[in-house]
């Protein structure tokens, strides 16, 4: 290793926290320090090329090196590097990305809010519901329904919706008025000879008894990933969402769809919702609203939840809800400009085309004699693994395959993540045919190896 490449991560290991890691793991055997980019594909500070199975977060869209979306930042830098919309102040960018975002969006939407990350936006979420039922009348009317499985950022309220064991223990769950249902995992626990239908039907039924025990009129809101992507990559079984709604309709409970992860062609279709059939009344996205070339997020909302917060500012005075950087200009032009590139180059009839490639080659992993389930959509996919076959029986955390599999998988020029047992993909969406083929062959030879 280089000189220069030892002081690096060396460097690393002395002076940064890292981020959803295990710190202990960090501080014996460093990070893995990426240097550059191009396409699809990272390098380390060693000149060692990886495929980024993963697109980084689920977020570089447009891979590692789209200059157009430099191009967009440097230009908006160099005319108004940052101004904010702060008490009736505006910036020309963040007007174009909100006026194109609704015309985007599966549902009627009045108003965009942005902010900088998708907690920050699912925060805002649940502050804007809750001023917006103390505003028409409804004080009471406050609790979320989250999922267990579900991920939905790390603030104080989102650390709460969040439903993974990794982000909650250990940390305090202040909020008393979050509630959880089932994750819709079909393969892990559906009963013996259940439908994807009955299931779903048995998770209404859940969702149903939960909202009586607790008086609808308590319950705000329910929030959903589309297909849940931190828990493992998890479709909903078919029907769950036309029937989950039919419910929070019935109860009047609002809708909330995270799209940090879904959003922008990553199952198929523009958004997440109209894979799965959910229709929802607000909208979360980040991540590849700008390919995550620049951090941004947005809120996205209806008219009537807009008019209910006019007419509490009218009483009260200020909106009191907002970020210094939400809006910022720079962000802005590149998730503009982003959006621009997805439909001058046709992204989903390309994402249409490729998504078939990518599902056969994700599903051939289920004749490896490690392999319990296969599952996906569009550009998303898991190979959950199992210790038996036969009976589903999960490994035990403590035999630490996900890591060891992981290990191999950098070995061989892979770079993607395991949720538990599961293995999961998401690569860039500019991914071809031919780079499938050579991501799933390394993932090929790290799971032999792991066998
Ligand atoms: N919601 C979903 C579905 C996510 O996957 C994430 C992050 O991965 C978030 C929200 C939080 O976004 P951020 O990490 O930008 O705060």
């Amino acid at each position: 290793m280089s000189n220069y490449a030892k002081s690096i991560i060396a460097g690393d290991r002395e002076h940064v926290l890292h981020p959803t890691t295990n710190l202990f793991e960090h501080r014996e055997n460093g990070a893995l320090v990426i240097e550059r980019g191009q396409g699809i594909h990272v390098y380390d500070v060693q000149g060692k090329e990886y495929i980024e199975g993963m697109a980084g977060l689920w977020c570089t869209s447009f891979g590692f090196s789209e200059s157009e979306l430099v191009d967009a930042a440097v230009e908006q830098m160099r005319k108004l590097p940052f101004y904010h919309g702060f008490g009736n102040k505006a910036v020309v960018p963040t007007i174009e990305l909100a006026r194109r975002l609704k015309s985007m969006v599966p549902f009627e939407a009045s108003k965009v809010f942005f902010t900088n990350s998708g907690s920050e936006a699912n925060d805002t979420q649940l502050k804007m519901i809750w001023y917006y039922n103390n505003a028409v009348g409804r004080p009471e009317k406050k609790k979320i329904i989250a999922r267990w499985g579900g991920y939905h950022g790390v603030t104080i309220a989102t650390a709460c919706l969040t439903g993974l064991p990794a982000f909650r223990g250990g940390f305090d769950q202040p909020l008393d008025n979050i509630l959880h249902v089932s994750c819709p995992h079909y393969y892990r626990d559906a009963e013996e000879g259940e439908s994807e239908e009955e299931y779903a039907d048995r998770l209404a039924e859940e969702l149903e008894q939960l909202i009586l025990r607790e008086d609808p009129d308590t319950i705000a809101a329910f929030i959903a990933e589309p297909v849940m992507a931190g828990g493992g990559v998890i479709p909903p079984p078919r029907t769950y969402f036309e029937k989950i709604q039919k419910i929070l309709r019935q109860y009047d409970i609002i809708t909330i769809a995270d799209e940090v992860v879904c959003g922008f062609g990553r199952t198929g279709n523009m958004f997440g919702c109209e894979t799965v059939g959910m229709q929802p009344d607000t909208m979360t996205v980040a991540k590849q609203l700008s390919s995550a070339y620049m951090p941004i997020a947005a809120v996205i909302i209806p008219e009537w939840m807009y008019e209910g917060l006019v007419e509490a500012s009218a009483d009260r005075g200020i909106f009191g809800h907002g970020i210094t950087y939400g809006g910022h200009p720079v962000p802005a032009a590149v998730a503009l400009r982003n959006l621009e590139l997805f439909e001058e180059r046709d992204m989903m009839s390309r994402i249409r085309d490729v998504s078939p490639h990518f599902q056969e080659r994700l599903r051939a992993f289920a004749d490896h004699p490690m392999v319990g389930n296969v599952r996906g959509v569009g550009l998303i996919g898991a190979v959950e693994l199992v210790a038996s076959k036969e009976k589903r029986l999960p490994f035990e955390a403590s035999a630490g395959i996900g890591q060891f599999c992981d290990n191999r998988c950098i070995e061989h020029g892979l770079i993607h993540r395991f949720s538990g047992n599961a293995a999961l993909f998401c690569p860039p969406l500019i991914i071809t045919a031919e780079e499938i083929d050579e991501m799933f062959k390394r993932f090929g030879l790290a799971l032999d190896e792991t066998y």
